[in-house]
């Protein structure tokens, strides 16, 4: 399913499949380049928050500790799982 967009380079209209990364198809400009840019943006802020030192289980660790590490990470990796989920869905379904 495709429509028609005006695009915001050469305001020539272009076919626009909704898609994150669809381009003009009179000068190759990308038609939504804001959504990409917030999407990159995203991505990389994901990219730089690794699993911080906090998850690793240390010797000095009791019991409760270690128990509120694993805790904590798996948090992190459920949250983290719902932020890809949305994220495809944001570039499968956009618009
Ligand atoms: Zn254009």
């Amino acid at each position: 399913m495709s429509i028609e967009k005006k695009c915001p380079n050469c305001q020539e209209w272009t076919v626009w499949n909704r898609k994150l990364n669809d381009r003009c198809t009179q000068c190759n400009e990308l038609l939504d380049v804001n959504r990409v840019k917030e999407t990159e943006a995203y991505l990389e802020r994901e990219k730089s928050n690794k699993r911080s030192d906090f998850y690793n289980v240390k010797e000095t660790d009791g019991i409760f500790m270690i128990a509120t590490r694993k805790i904590a990470l798996f948090f992190h990796i459920v949250f983290g799982a719902i932020s890809w989920f949305f994220i495809w869905m944001f570039m499968n379904a956009a618009g």
